[in-house]
């Protein structure tokens, strides 16, 4: 009995470890189960993220989805899985590139957004959030260039909707734009180009002097360029083609030279044989007129000698002919020499024009802003040494405009250049006058007494006024202005033109047409 009961416990406690172990075998399953569910779940959500990023993966996720959808040893997967793994592994550092490659665009586009002047503050606020806001996760950096793409439509048609360009109204303010076209205007009066090129900058200076928009003042400084580069290409030209005929014909001339050189010894060699045949049969008949008693005997030596001397003057006559020749040729390339050195004198000429004409201005051939500051330099110089009086003045047309507007720019150049003339009659050989902007001319006068100074400038001014211009057939006067001031104590040249155009000022301010001193 003992042994049945025994036998019945042992059965009893087998049959709970093996509910117990059945327990645990369902618990396994349902967990497997589970874990598969999260698997498939998870798979989805992977294949839905990376879909169309990379198509091995996309391929990898459809088939482990689809072996999941069958019941299998889920440890079977386990090689799949780790395939999975790589690519997705792989697939990270690309997105991490490319994440920094749209960071650096972003940073880039930005920083070229920010740069263009006259957008509004409210968009480069936002333009500045965006900067700042770095992220290293792709989505946010495509919310990032979304904004900034809406930024710079918004910019687009800010520029493209405003009158007279936006972009260019704020950056160039008017005072600037107005120097710069003067001084472009001003810059083409120095340039000297014949044809067409001159022609085209005609037009381009006169459209300057009536006012342009800034976006045309850019264009017209382009084209200016363009003509001046054409203009050099041109002259660098004419000067190769120039040079390399002047190359040639004396490469000709060194080789007809050599060749007269050449010919000139051998006809110097011909002609020594010559007189020695002539000398040896002058000789014979010497000879023979003393040896020979009967004169007739002697006939057909005579004779023969007589064909020999024919034959000496027949070479000889040749010989000649041959010199004659190189006469010819000699004077030829005599010609060519003077011909060769005329034009090179020519050339020099154009060249030493070209350089007076750097020092002058083109319109009124009065002494242009480089020949004054040269000039003004050595003039200092001197007085820095003698302590002489060194007067410089500066002379303003008054109301210039008003002429140019009235009467065309055509009218105030010829009144400029008129101008000009006058003040340089008006002055002595030791004065020297300068254009030194668009209406505005300086003179200086080196060791003039007060009296003298005085006297000159005056007589500048009043003969200016009382010239008789005819604009449209109407008669117009014209007045100067002029500020004056003597170099003293420790004035440079630049402390000086400053205190000139301040002088100036006050004569403007004065009610023009008079002059005021600045000691
Ligand atoms: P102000 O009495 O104050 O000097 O008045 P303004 O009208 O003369 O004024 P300002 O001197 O400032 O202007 C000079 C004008 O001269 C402006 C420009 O149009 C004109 N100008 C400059 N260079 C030339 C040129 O080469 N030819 C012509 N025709 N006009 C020029
Ligand atoms: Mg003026």
């Amino acid at each position: 009995m003992t042994d049945i009961n025994a036998v019945a416990s042992e059965v009893s406690k087998l049959k709970q470890r093996l509910d117990q172990a059945q327990l645990s075998y369902r618990d396994a399953s349902l967990k497997s189960r589970r874990e598969i569910v999260i698997l498939k779940r998870l798979i989805t959500r992977l294949s839905v993220a990376y879909r169309g990023l990379d198509s091995e993966l996309d391929t990898k996720l459809t088939e482990l989805r689809t072996e999941l959808d069958q019941p299998k040893d889920i440890s079977k997967l386990i090689p799949r899985l780790a395939v999975i793994e790589r690519l997705v592994t792989r697939q990270a550092g690309f997105t991490e590139k490319e994440n920094q490659r749209l960071e650096q665009q972003i940073h880039q586009s930005g920083e070229t957004l920010k740069r263009v002047h006259g957008l509004p503050a409210q968009l480069k606020r936002e333009l500045r959030n965006i900067l700042s806001a770095t992220s290293d996760s792709l989505a946010h950096n495509h919310q990032r260039i979304l904004r900034l793409l809406e930024l710079y439509e918004r910019s687009l048609k800010l520029i493209s909707t405003s009158n007279d360009n936006l972009v260019l109204k704020d950056t160039l303010d008017h005072d600037l734009q107005l120097q710069l076209t003067n001084e472009l205007q001003h810059l083409i009066t120095e340039l000297d180009f014949d044809g067409e090129s001159g022609d085209k900058l005609l037009t381009i200076r006169n459209r300057l002097l009536i006012g342009v928009p800034p976006q045309t003042l850019i264009e017209l400084s382009l084209e200016v360029l363009r003509l001046v580069l054409n203009g050099t290409h041109q002259e660098r030209r004419s000067s190769q083609k120039f040079l390399d005929s002047v190359n040639s014909d004396l490469a000709t001339l060194q080789k007809t030279t050599n060749q007269n050189v050449g010919q000139t010894s051998a006809l110097y060699a011909h002609h020594g044989e010559l007189t020695t045949e002539l000398a040896t049969v002058v000789n014979t008949v010497k000879q023979g007129l003393q040896d020979q008693k009967n004169l007739e005997n002697w006939r057909p030596t005579l004779t023969e000698l007589t064909k020999e001397l024919q034959v000496l003057v027949d070479r000889n006559r040749a010989l000649e002919k041959r010199e004659k020749m190189l006469i010819e040729q000699l004077s030829y390339n005599e010609n060519k020499v003077t011909t060769l050195f005329e034009q090179t004198q020519d050339y020099r000429q154009r060249l030493n024009d070209q350089e007076r004409k750097m020092f002058l201005d083109h319109l009124t051939k009065v002494y242009n802003r480089a020949a004054l500051n040269d000039r003004l330099e050595h003039e200092y110089r001197r007085w820095l040494r003698y302590q002489h009086p060194l007067c410089v003045s500066l002379i303003d047309i008054d109301d210039f405009k008003d002429i140019n507007d009235s009467y065309g720019h055509i009218a105030g150049d010829k009144a400029l250049k008129i101008i000009a003339r006058t003040i340089h009659q008006c002055l002595e050989e030791t004065d020297f006058i300068a254009r030194f902007d668009g209406d505005e001319f300086v003179v200086i006068m080196p060791d003039v007494s007060e009296e003298e100074r005085n006297k000159r400038l005056n007589k500048v001014r009043e003969s200016i006024s009382q010239l008789p211009f005819r604009f449209r057939d109407q008669n117009v006067t014209i007045s100067i202005s002029i500020g004056a001031t003597l170099f003293e104590g420790n004035d440079t040249p630049t402390d000086i033109i400053e205190r000139t155009e301040k002088a100036l000022y006050s004569a403007k301010s004065a009610g023009r047409n008079r002059m005021f001193w600045i000691l």
